[in-house]
């Protein structure tokens, strides 16, 4: 996960004016790399409606580049060798910015949207400069090392996050000071984990009466606290509906149906949390269905009152894995509860039918048991579709 910090910094008065001239010299080399992309562009478009029959191609210069721009930066220190105080990271990443507002302007961002013709940048114009490596010992007891500029005091109003690492470090001036800004990324890289077992799988299915049922054929219901909040909750529900519209005492009620409220959600979320742990130290891959919230079947519409809490769990649950090291895999949700688990025939039944029981192989057991094997099922073949996939694009 990729965030930024940002602080005040108090560099000392030569330190202030090191970083003003690094900006302006920046500022100058920007300037210079935009013009030379707009002069070979000058010379060398053609658009094809605008071209005459007999067209006289100026001689083709190389078209500059991220990488010829990049390497005449050897040559400008030699021809201009104060260019030498610049870290050379920090120079490098001129001609980087001058690719990648070109690139807007010609080809348009990510989204395909187009910025303005990139323009030169007046005195003061050009704010911010980058170190885009960073060691993390140059950043303590509110100092920060900048290469070629010093020791530079920092304001630091809080601390970094732990686990995460600085992978850069940007100093800008503002119209107030100057700023340090890290771009800061996460460590614990989710990957896969070493003893991941593809076939330590579960499928959970959600239950009528129990929040979920477990291809294991565990059963997990809602704790009786969250039951007794949700009891109270409904109560304090009927309380406002009872009294007059206006008065005090409707009032009084609607506060305390917001901390009802409050109550629990917090306390859905605090079990979610434990449920999702307590399947993640069993298992190493949770299968569950796609949640489908346009095509509610009857079924699904009978266990809305889970729904609700249902989308969150399979959040929760899905960030606590991949933090892990873990998979949660989603599902096609079509027919879990009709088909078979061991033969694969469909058997349409009402809801108020609570046991499978198979006409072709005979066999018999709980309908939301059914399903969860199902969905276990349907996940172990999807996962291996995956994992094949990921083999072939090697
Ligand atoms: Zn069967």
């Amino acid at each position: 996960m990729r965030i930024s910090y940002q602080y005040k910094i108090k560099p000392t008065k030569e330190q202030a004016e090191k970083i003003d001239k690094t900006l302006e010299m920046l500022r100058c080399q920007y300037n210079y790399l935009l013009a030379q992309r707009f002069d070979w562009y000058e010379q060398n478009r053609c658009p094809v409606d605008r071209c005459p029959l007999i067209c006289y191609l100026p001689e083709l210069k190389d078209q500059p580049n991220y990488y010829n721009q990049k390497a005449s930066l050897t040559q400008l220190k030699i021809d201009r060798p104060w260019y030498k105080e610049i870290h050379s990271q920090v120079l490098q990443e001129v001609p980087k910015k001058v690719e990648i507002t070109f690139e807007r302007w010609l080809k348009g961002d990510i989204n395909g949207k187009k910025s303005g013709r990139p323009r030169f940048k007046s005195q003061g114009q050009y704010k911010t400069f980058t170190y885009p490596q960073f060691k993390r010992e140059h950043f303590a007891n509110n100092k920060i090392k900048l290469s070629r500029i010093g020791d530079v005091k920092v304001i630091v109003h809080r601390q970094i996050p732990d686990g995460f690492y600085i992978k850069a470090v940007s100093i800008t001036r503002k119209a107030d000071g100057y700023y340090v800004t890290l771009s800061l990324d996460d460590k614990r890289v989710p990957t896969i984990k070493p003893d991941f077992d593809v076939d330590n799988i579960v499928g959970i299915d959600v239950g009528l009466i129990d929040f979920y049922v477990a291809s294991d054929g565990s059963r997990t219901k809602a704790p009786k606290y969250l039951r007794k909040a949700e009891r109270k909750l409904k109560s304090a529900q009927r309380k406002v509906s009872r009294r007059t519209k206006g008065s005090n005492r409707r009032k009084k009620a609607i506060q305390k149906l917001g901390k009802r409220h409050k109550k629990v959600a917090d306390t859905r979320k605090d079990f979610h949390f434990k449920t999702a742990k307590s399947l993640l130290d069993k298992y190493d891959v949770i299968a569950v269905e796609k949640l489908n919230i346009k095509g509610l079947s009857k079924t699904r519409l009978a266990k809305s009152i889970n729904d609700a809490g249902w989308g969150q769990f399979v959040t929760i649950l899905s960030n606590k894995a991949a933090n892990a090291g873990l998979k949660v895999i989603a599902v096609n949700p079509n027919d879990t509860s009709q088909e078979c688990s061991s033969c694969g025939q469909k058997l349409k039944k009402p809801l108020s039918q609570r046991m499978h029981n198979c006409p072709v192989c005979h066999g018999s057991l709980c309908r939301d048991l059914n399903a969860a094997i199902n969905i276990k099922n349907r996940g172990a073949q999807g996962l291996k579709a995956q994992t094949m996939s990921s083999l072939r694009s090697l």
